[in-house]
């Protein structure tokens, strides 16, 4: 393999940022190594540990990849240039560029206003346009791909027009910066990074669960933000009293302002949602088959968009004409593939990671009321999303007798009818399924 095999192998393998940053400064030594060791040479010691510390699986990978070979990775340092100082500011200055990066499509202009999301919207515009005043701190949550980055990100965009300052991070970027500040002893720079922006818009907040440390910083941002009278906007799939694994101090300050939830939207907003993107992305499409995808699509607008584009790419590579029974068969083998996908123990598995129980729990002949409901989750589920039927399904679980999949099949029903949180969670759990987010 030569550098240039080995810098494109690891361009499609890793993050593109961190190829961009770092890997590409990476050169393979061919003539030192062999099919045992594998010497690469890098400018900078910072580096070198950096790229060890995260990425010698994947390039050892990259080998296996080549030629089936899996040698050990060495890195060795040649003319060292840059000090630690400089590669901790530049590394700064590479997350705080990250930080702020926002998708200008996403807006409050792009984003279709129904009852679902009426009072989230609203909620947004308003601190968005008076940050820090109204409603601090704002709480949306729903399931996924029901708009709420989109919206988080709007508030974002909509403050930097009035001239703030805006700070747009998952929770888990929040982390990263975190831990990386810890070990760089640079949490002074960490502080006044977070603490000086006038809006903090933190995303998918539910991942501080059990993350304790971060929690106890968390805390403490959120608090001189607050105190100071700056706007804080988080997203989460579930509410704050749902998160497990989050400290109560923390729950009762999620509270504090507004908590604004999204639904899903109704056969109105999404037809409204379809019109709009075929719009955007300039494919033009009957009243018949709009009203065909609003009806056949319930899950999020993540999956709406997802049909969307392969209309699109199906008339514009396939030349073929866009009309009802086109669309009609293009939605036929997304919900057949989407179902062949899926298998069992997938939905095992992220059911018992959702709901805190082990996986085995479920397939024992446990009975508390927690591996129960769990239990139901997952038969309701796979009858759902999978072509298994009933006694395939009991088999599955161990279970003898399948008129206990039909009996927890409409328990389950009557559950979703009646108890909003049940509801929830199987939304959550079927988009995290079907856009294989595990
Ligand atoms: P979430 O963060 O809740 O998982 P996203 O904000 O990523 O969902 O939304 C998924 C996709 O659906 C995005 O492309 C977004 O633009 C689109 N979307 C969601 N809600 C709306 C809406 N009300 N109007 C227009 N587009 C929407
Ligand atoms: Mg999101």
């Amino acid at each position: 393999m030569t550098n240039k095999d080995f810098l494109a192998i690891i361009q499609k393998e890793a993050r593109s940022v961190d190829y961009d940053r770092y890997l590409k400064q990476l050169v393979y030594k061919k003539i030192s190594s062999d099919e045992n060791i594998a010497i690469f040479e890098v400018s900078n010691k910072y580096i070198a540990s950096w790229i060890k510390s995260k990425y010698t699986q994947v390039i050892q990978n990259c080998f296996e990849i080549y030629d089936g070979t899996k040698p050990t990775i060495e890195i060795k340092i040649v003319g060292e240039k840059k000090s630690k100082k400089e590669f901790i500011k530049e590394q700064i200055q590479n997350e705080s560029a990250e930080s702020t990066i926002l998708n200008p499509s996403y807006t409050f202009n792009s984003f279709v206003v129904g009852s679902s999301n009426q009072m989230a919207y609203n909620a947004s515009l308003a601190v968005s346009n008076k940050p820090g005043i109204q409603y601090n701190p704002l709480f949306i949550y729903g399931g996924t791909g029901l708009g709420k980055t989109h919206l988080l990100q709007a508030c974002g965009n909509h403050a930097i027009e009035q001239g703030k300052t805006v700070i747009y991070v998952t929770i888990e970027q929040f982390m990263n910066d975190f831990t990386f500040s810890i070990k760089n002893k640079n949490m002074e720079h960490f502080r006044s990074k977070y603490r000086k922006c006038d809006v903090l818009l933190i995303d998918d907040i539910q991942f501080l669960s059990g993350k304790e440390q971060t929690q106890e910083e968390f805390f403490h941002t959120f608090n001189e933000l607050h105190n100071a009278k700056k706007q804080i906007v988080m997203t989460s799939d579930r509410l704050p009293s749902q998160i497990a694994g989050l400290v109560d101090r923390l729950k009762s300050r999620f509270e504090w302002g507004l908590t604004a939830d999204i639904q899903l939207p109704g056969l109105e907003t999404k037809i409204a949602i379809i019109e709009k993107k075929s719009e955007l992305n300039g494919i033009s499409l009957t009243r018949e088959i709009i009203n065909f995808i609003a009806t056949n699509l319930d899950n999020s607008i993540r999956e709406i968009e997802g049909v969307l584009i392969r209309i699109n790419a199906s008339a514009s590579l396939l030349n073929q004409e866009i009309n009802l029974e086109m669309v009609q068969n293009l939605l036929k083998e997304q919900i057949k593939e989407t179902k062949e996908n899926i298998k069992l123990p997938d939905i095992i598995n992220i059911v018992a990671s959702e709901l805190n129980i082990k996986p085995s729990d479920i397939k024992s002949k446990k009975r508390t009321a927690m591996v129960a409901n769990a239990r139901r989750v997952v038969i309701y589920l796979a009858r759902e999303l999978t072509h298994n039927s009933m006694p395939d399904i009991a088999k599955f679980l161990g279970m003898k007798d399948h008129s206990s999949i039909s009996h927890n099949i409409k328990k389950a029903n009557e559950l979703i009818e009646k108890d909003e949180n049940f509801k929830l969670i199987i939304q959550n759990l079927k988009n995290k399924i079907i856009n294989k987010e595990w």
